[in-house]
């Protein structure tokens, strides 16, 4: 008889999103004539811009046409797109990244998910607290988290880095040295980033302690401030620790679109002198056929002097929407962070009401929805969070409810 995964019974409820969906949908039937603002969502709601919509109604023609159809997509992605990247993403920025270590997927989530299966079982991660679920999820999946405490809301094997408002939403150096490091900047939930200096603190860490830095780049492009590296790779000795993701979904809209990349160095080897680069190549190889390849030619859009501009347009639209919420909520007194290099606004419930308590408050009071911060671990507890996904108009008609109350 067949028997499951049994790391899968081990993981716990994924509640938040379908706890939210509930209490939304209860509200709406018992109130039908309120209106619901939602700004609780990570989707985009701009539409893909013009440059790349021309390019993916070229490259569906030239499927359309036998001298021009493609099948198959190379493994690692198409040397166009490979070379755009390196060019526009790193170079441009002073970083040299051979194309054969850039790897082209259907997008960051894949991409977070999937890395650690080239590691050991027996690789301790590290985590930031609050933090993007899917890290600790498969990781528990591929069995390498231990048992789940659903008292305390953590795995016995993981080790947390609390970010709050004491540390600046930033991890500190945690005591027990991990394996395997999650780093995301600027971050999901929190908005918070790092400064260059910070981020090369880790990056000495981890070669001092033969550990692997996986860092999430995937809201990169929202970064305003000078001294925020775009890329793990400004740091000094990163290629010999750190494999770098990053998202088409939300600097240019392809959340529905899908398309990725990660960065795999060949500098980097595990303690044997094992190629990671060549171990992602093989994995890749293997798994993933590729992104579609009129898909592709619509990230290379992205990199087109046109999509650039416009791309840019989409992301002060929603930055715009952020100044909105953050000085917003300021002004009616709560404490807010985040707001400034991403999409996310990281406020302070106000005192005494928890992460939900504060959720039932804003959509009964202001029938606006947002995400409790304790559905990010525990120490999101306290905190909630707000995106600049909305439109213009929905984002000043919330704030306007929420300065109300
Ligand atoms: N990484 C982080 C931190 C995210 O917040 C998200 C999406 O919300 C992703 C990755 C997923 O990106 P993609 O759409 O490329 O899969």
């Amino acid at each position: 008889m067949f028997k499951v995964n049994d790391n899968y019974l081990k993981l716990p409820g994924s509640y938040l999103f379908s706890t939210i969906g509930k209490k939304v949908s209860a509200y709406k039937e018992a109130h039908p004539d309120k209106e619901v603002i939602s700004l609780g969502i990570g989707d985009v709601t701009q539409p893909l811009a013009p440059a790349i919509i021309e390019s993916l109604h070229k490259a569906v023609d030239e499927m359309a046409v036998k001298e021009t159809f493609r099948g198959y997509t190379p493994d690692l992605g198409y040397e166009f797109l490979r070379s755009a990247i390196a060019k526009n993403d790193y170079k441009a920025r002073g970083v040299d990244i051979a194309i054969d270590e850039i790897f082209i997927s259907d997008g960051a989530k894949s991409d977070s998910g999937n890395i650690q299966e080239i590691f050991s079982v027996d690789n301790k991660i590290a985590v930031c607290d609050p933090v993007y679920p899917v890290y600790v999820d498969t990781n528990a999946m591929a069995g390498r988290t231990g048992t789940y405490n659903p008292d305390t809301e953590l795995w016995s094997d993981v080790i947390y880095m609390p970010c709050k408002a004491e540390n600046g939403f930033a991890p500190e150096l945690p005591e027990t040295t991990p394996d395997i490091i999650y780093l995301c900047f600027p971050n999901n939930p929190t908005g918070a980033t790092i400064k260059k200096e910070q981020l090369q603190q880790w990056v000495d860490y981890a070669n001092k302690n033969g550990a692997v830095i996986i860092y999430d780049a995937a809201y990169e492009a929202y970064i305003s401030e000078e001294d925020v590296p775009h890329s793990i790779y400004e740091c000094a000795g990163a290629k010999t620790c750190s494999i770098e993701l990053r998202s088409f979904s939300k600097n240019a809209g392809f959340t529905g679109t899908r398309l990725g990349f990660a960065v795999v160095p060949k500098e980097l080897k595990d303690r044997e002198g094992t190629s990671l680069n060549a171990l992602w190549a093989r994995r890749h190889g293997t798994k993933f056929n590729g992104a579609p390849y009129i898909i592709q030619r619509a990230g290379e859009a992205v990199y087109s002097e046109e999509g650039k501009k416009q791309t840019a347009e989409q992301i002060a639209y929603y930055m715009n929407n952020a100044k909105i919420i953050k000085e917003g909520l300021a002004e009616a007194g709560f404490t807010v962070s985040g707001g400034v290099n991403a999409p996310y606004i990281w406020l302070a419930t106000p005192e005494g009401m928890t992460s939900w308590e504060f959720f039932d408050h804003l959509l009964e009071n202001a029938n606006v929805v947002g995400t409790p911060g304790s559905g990010f671990g525990p120490s999101g507890e306290g905190y909630f969070r707000l995106t600049a996904f909305g439109s213009y108009e929905n984002t000043l008609e919330a704030l306007k409810r929420i300065q109300a109350l």
